[in-house]
């Protein structure tokens, strides 16, 4: 049978220290002690790792975890084992092996965590099936999909491995899926459509406007001016970074500082803590920034031109306010972006090209829509907001309605 809630409940406080589950966690956790697969679409910063890691813990057998990066799973083992789980890597970063697969075949491991291609191997297929496992974790799902933003063909590989246990739940997930990719996870991984959980993106303390770019120093300029606290300027290129960092320094008298991957590592890592330190830096920067920054109080992001998609949007827009305080998030878009994204198209496959178009027409829709951003954006992740929230520019005051994919085929065929 599965745990009681008074396990789960004392599993939490004791092995990680919270209180409570938060959000869809205990819907999610539920269906995984219950043995059901599960899709779980929770936004960054929700607790995904949660959703398999208590379970970890509180089921006989080892949680598999797929991760796509060697760095996250080192991050996560860290973490876990800070939190006295019995965790372990499989990857050519370790040295550690053969303890760690003595103590996974002795069923000693709560939590093993693999890379993709691990598992098309015959010999981790064995390796499983000597052990009892408990749950298949599969970490940043929409990996698995074409239609993803971040397509990893490794990720085909696990169907076979996950078909060849099919007594054990899987559970997948993502903090980023359009509807496409959704369904196309849920069929890749062999999930029923009843298995879908999707949590709230809403951020109701951000501010959305979307303005066209004219000046866009000056009117950089009367962002940071406008508001005092900690912020991020999101610019398309390095030597885009340097010079608005350089200029809005002069310009607004405030701290700024760059941020791009063309600086030396040391120099990175001495912005952001100084960022990360500071009450009222700015931050220029490309969007090699923000990934694992944990900064409660950033008060404004700004993007300097179009992200490459409303999953990118969404993603850095929510780097401010985590501390639920009003902030906001302003784009400055020019046609000229629409257009050189649609010329990077056409030298991608042809397969490529197709969910490409529609990511950028779903940009598109969001910079020229006369509704509500916040329901453009919410309705984008599968959810069904209110028709107006009251707190985006359409919403509080009226705007010219402009054609960006017109105007962006304008200036090609001029
Ligand atoms: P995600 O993978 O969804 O981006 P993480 O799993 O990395 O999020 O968790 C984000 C942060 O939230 C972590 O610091 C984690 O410890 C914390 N967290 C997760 N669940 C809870 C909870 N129920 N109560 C308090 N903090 C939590
Ligand atoms: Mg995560």
């Amino acid at each position: 049978p599965p745990p009681s809630a008074q396990q789960v409940a004392q599993a939490l406080h004791e092995v990680f220290g919270f209180s409570s589950l938060r959000g869809v966690q205990d819907q999610v956790v539920d269906r995984v002690l219950e043995g059901r697969s599960t899709l779980a679409v929770m936004p960054t910063g929700a607790g995904k790792s949660l959703t398999y890691q208590l379970p970890a813990v509180l089921l006989e057998g080892t949680c598999v975890v797929v991760s796509p990066l060697i760095a996250l799973m080192h991050d996560q083992l860290r973490s876990a084992r800070a939190n006295g789980i019995r965790a372990a890597t499989l990857t050519s970063a370790d040295a550690d092996w053969r303890e760690t697969l003595d103590a996974f075949r002795a069923g000693q491991l709560d939590l093993l965590y693999i890379a993709p291609e691990r598992a098309s191997q015959p010999q981790f297929r064995e390796l499983l099936a000597s052990t009892r496992i408990a749950l298949f974790a599969i970490d940043e799902a929409h990996c698995v999909s074409e239609w993803g933003h971040d397509f990893r063909p490794d990720y085909r590989l696990l169907r076979p491995l996950l078909d060849a246990f099919p007594q054990v739940p899987r559970l997948a997930l993502t903090a980023t899926a359009d509807h496409h990719t959704r369904q196309d996870i849920l069929a890749q991984l062999g999930i029923g459509e009843d298995g879908l959980i999707v949590a709230g993106f809403d951020r109701p303390n951000i501010r959305y406007a979307i303005r066209p770019r004219d000046s866009i120093a000056r009117q950089l300029k009367g962002v940071i001016d406008d508001n005092p606290g900690p912020g991020i300027i999101y610019a398309p290129t390095r030597a885009k970074v340097e010079q608005l960092a350089e200029t809005l320094g002069k310009s607004t008298g405030r701290p700024v500082l760059p941020y791009h991957a063309g600086l030396a590592p040391e120099v990175r890592a001495r912005n952001q803590s100084a960022f990360v330190g500071s009450e009222d830096m700015v931050m220029v920067a490309t969007v090699a920034f923000g990934m694992g920054i944990d900064k409660p109080d950033v008060r404004f992001v700004a993007h300097a031109g179009i992200p490459k998609s409303i999953e990118g949007y969404y993603q850095e827009t929510g780097r401010a306010g985590r501390d639920g305080d009003p902030s906001v998030a302003v784009m400055f878009w020019g046609a000229d972006d629409f257009a050189r994204a649609r010329l990077r198209l056409s030298e991608l496959d042809e397969s490529r090209q197709q969910s490409e178009r529609q990511r950028l027409d779903s940009l598109a829709g969001l910079v020229e829509t006369a509704d509500c951003r916040r329901a453009v954006l919410l309705r984008h992740f599968g959810e069904t907001p209110p028709a107006r929230c009251g707190n985006c520019d359409t919403c509080l005051e009226p705007v010219d309605v402009i054609d960006a994919t017109t105007m962006a085929q304008k200036l090609l065929s001029a």
